[in-house]
């Protein structure tokens, strides 16, 4: 989950959740799934282990995470000029995979391995801190100020977190 919305979303993730198919189903329209391997972003190949990512048009958010795979909207992706950006969201929600519900944890996870495979620059991290200012604070999330020194710190930390 990147901005806020996600508490429902967090509680079933606690509790195991749907599968994608499942996931597909409920949400019915245009949503599909992408086999892991398969994504690309602007032509970027990314990859989140074994993951499958959904691809949902009518997500309340950029991205968000369930046990077992990711969930990505398309069309909000869109919206957004920087590729590190659309890659940061990617990898935000890979984190929740391998490092659970944390978005502390997430954002560092998302930094630390964009720096590692060579997408994320210092740059890149200040399009994610313009993209994350706007975000205000909720049970889950600290600002978007504070998340993006919070990751400054991460990305500059040579210890995996
Ligand atoms: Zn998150």
């Amino acid at each position: 989950m990147l901005v806020a919305v996600g508490m429902v979303r967090g509680v079933a993730a606690a509790e195991g959740g749907p599968t994608p198919e499942e996931y597909v189903r409920q949400v019915g329209g245009d949503a599909k799934i992408v086999p892991a391997g398969m994504l690309a972003i602007d032509g970027h190949n990314v990859v989140c282990g074994t993951r499958p990512t959904v691809l949902d048009n009518k997500l309340d958010d950029y991205g968000a995470a369930f046990p077992g795979f990711l969930i990505l909207n398309p069309k909000l992706l869109a919206r957004i000029k920087s590729l590190p950006v659309k890659l940061w969201i990617h990898a935000h929600e890979c984190g929740h995979q391998f490092r659970g519900p944390d978005e502390e944890t997430a954002d560092c996870f998302a930094v630390q391995r964009g720096r590692r495979q060579g997408w994320l620059t210092p740059e890149g991290l200040e399009d994610v801190c313009i993209f994350m200012a706007p975000a205000k604070a909720d049970n889950v999330h600290f600002t978007g100020t504070q998340r993006c020194e919070a990751m400054k710190a991460c990305y500059a930390d040579r210890s995996i977190r």
